[in-house]
């Protein structure tokens, strides 16, 4: 690799500000408040939003939710980019519909509806009341002599917690690449998830009507350039796509929602359409298919085999690696079939695991490549070698734009602390940098000893990973709230996981890892195995093999039969 492939940089001074918050009064200032709560949230994303209506249903009130954005909604408070929108399953991927009473308008639902449902579930659950936003909670010091943690804010709070909730996101704060030159560029840039309407002109609802006269580049093609690169194609003069690794782009088959159907949903549905589609991704029978898309083609265990073959008669290994290549030849061949020049269409195929790069849906994509205005730069893995003052190096040639848009992503699954941008001191002082960083150890992935009443929603480490994210966030949300409820009605001022206990659910979830690192040293590099460094994996290092229905069934269980009373030292 060389130019920027695979570092990025520390966002400080100039790289810092592209990512201030665009949409509100940033100079909007509060009196700091000083009080003593039962619970803290931080975060109020989906995790958040969900363990504060867990909260609410367990008859808890006193609680506090902090945010540095401006309102409710988490990565769909940032992310507006044009085109923006979630490539699962509305139906079950907006956690509590039938609760709210939510109809998504689309079976995949664009950004700007997702926020809406979380606002919604802000009012249902009255949760504004409980909100501090424009907050960034700075640190989270354990007292002892209290029994609470001291949570100091960069709006001069201090707030006392009994019990804290950390839903920070485990993809929230944003990579740029390390690219040589990337300070000189004169021209104007910004990432995705700041998206510049004031430069671009329109809105996620409306086009962009200030592109016309521009030439565009846009940096990456993984889940955030696929919906992006169709709006800049039509809006643009001219537009670059810069591509390091071609991501394997599958049919979305986008619909309006059946009103008839979603309307003779009985209750429950949701849930059990949940259950299904992770069964289903985690190879579990199912007598039906309820979501039946190209999340369960691609991903399914399920093997491939043609007429007349007997996949009896082959190993595992074998049926594994034919079932692999044939999906991902389908998605090849789709490419040939949309993407009218050969040269381009060769470059778009991707030539690796279906499991080493997390898998895109779109329609108009691969079609936006048939524009005149389009250039795809497959910079073979290399990157984007240089910035000028005035625009890349891309494959050894210059390029000449007005705009850089990166679509680099974000660091995948950071350490709760770390993408909070908050420090975080246990007992003794101990932060939970030098115990994580030294080997992540957990009860469930969600609590940690030497750190007292904390529950960390969303770490995807030592606890369920599925592509439903809200799924298995609402399960841990309901977790922290349920043991918080029993722990408040016991009197309990201090838990802390016993070391027995924890040392359990670690080696449990080394032997269940299905962690498959020839598989993953064999893809290309890519943040699901570290930039090609298999030694240095976040995402895929030790979450519960069990999948999430079996983490799901089993946090339930431990509430119920007696884990609390195990696992927990209690005072
Ligand atoms: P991403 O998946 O990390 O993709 C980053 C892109 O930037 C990749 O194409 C990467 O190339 C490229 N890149 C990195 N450094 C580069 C360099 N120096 N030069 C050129 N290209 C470079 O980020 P994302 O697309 O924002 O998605 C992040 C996550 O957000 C996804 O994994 C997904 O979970 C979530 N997401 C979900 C949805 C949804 O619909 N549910 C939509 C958007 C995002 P390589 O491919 O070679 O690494």
């Amino acid at each position: 690799m060389q130019g920027g492939a695979g570092r990025y940089m520390e966002l400080e001074g100039r790289f810092a500000e592209m990512f201030a918050d665009p949409y509100v009064d940033l100079a909007a200032r509060r009196d700091p408040i000083s009080r003593d709560v039962d619970v803290l949230i931080v975060g109020g994303g989906f995790s958040g939003l969900l363990a504060a209506a867990n909260l609410r249903r367990s008859g808890i009130q006193d609680f506090v939710i902090v945010d540095k954005a401006g309102d409710f909604g988490g990565t769909w408070y940032w992310n507006r980019y044009p085109g923006v929108m979630c490539d699962v399953e509305s139906y079950i991927y907006l956690p509590m519909i039938e609760e709210i009473g939510t109809i998504p308008s689309k079976r995949y639902a664009p950004g700007h509806e997702i926020l809406e449902h979380s606002r919604a579930i802000g009012r249902h659950f009255e949760l504004y009341p409980n909100a501090l936003f424009q907050t960034q909670v700075t640190s989270l010091k354990w007292a002892e002599d209290q029994q609470r943690w001291c949570v100091e804010t960069a709006q001069n709070d201090v707030i006392r917690a009994r019990f804290v909730i950390l839903g920070s996101g485990p993809l929230n704060l944003p990579r740029l690449p390390d690219i040589p030159g990337i300070e000189s560029y004169t021209g104007h840039m910004f990432h995705t998830c700041r998206w510049d309407y004031d430069y671009t002109g329109g809105s996620p609802t409306t086009s962009m009507d200030r592109l016309a006269d521009k030439r565009v580049a846009i940096v990456g093609t993984g889940a955030t350039g696929v919906q992006v690169v169709p709006e800049l194609a039509i809006a643009s003069k001219e537009l670059i796509v810069v591509q390091r690794t071609p991501s394997a782009v599958g049919v979305r088959d986008n619909a309006p929602t059946d009103m008839a159907w979603f309307k003779s949903l009985k209750a429950g549905w949701q849930r059990q359409r949940m259950e299904n589609f992770d069964a289903i991704l985690a190879g579990i029978p199912q007598t039906e298919n309820l979501v039946g898309d190209e999340w369960s083609n691609i991903w399914s265990p399920e093997p491939v085999m043609l007429e007349g073959e007997d996949a009896g008669a082959m190993s595992l290994a074998e049926v594994y690696e034919l079932t692999d290549f044939r999906r991902m030849e389908r998605v090849r061949q789709r490419i040939d079939a949309v993407v009218k020049d050969p040269v381009t269409a060769a470059a778009l195929k991707p030539y690796y695991g279906r499991f080493c790069k997390r898998p895109c849906f779109h329609d108009e994509y691969l079609e936006a490549f048939n524009r005149e205005n389009v250039t795809l730069v497959d910079t073979g893995s290399r990157g984007v070698e240089r910035i000028t003052p005035t625009g890349l190096e891309l494959a050894g040639r210059q390029y000449e734009v007005d705009c850089i848009i990166f679509a680099t992503g974000f660091e995948l699954a950071a350490r709760a602390d770390r993408s909070g941008g908050f420090t975080l001191e246990g007992v003794g002082g101990r932060a939970l940098s030098d115990k994580w960083d030294q080997e992540f150890r957990s009860l469930h992935g969600m609590s940690t000893r030497d750190f007292p009443n904390l529950f960390v929603i969303g770490t995807f480490r030592q606890s369920a990973g599925t592509i439903n994210v809200p799924y298995s966030f609402g399960d841990q949300a309901e977790h922290a709230a349920e043991t918080i409820a029993i722990l408040l009605r016991l009197g309990a001022t201090r838990m802390e996981v016993t070391q027995a206990a924890e040392d359990a659910w670690t080696d449990q979830c080394k032997q269940k890892s299905r962690r498959d690192l020839a598989y993953l040293r064999n893809c290309t590099p890519g943040s699901y195995n570290g930039e090609g460094n298999t030694e240095n994996l976040s995402l895929l290092v030790d979450p519960y093999g069990g999948g999430p229905l079996e983490y799901a069934q089993l946090i339930r269980d431990w509430r119920t039969n007696g884990g609390m009373k195990r696992d927990l030292d209690l005072a």
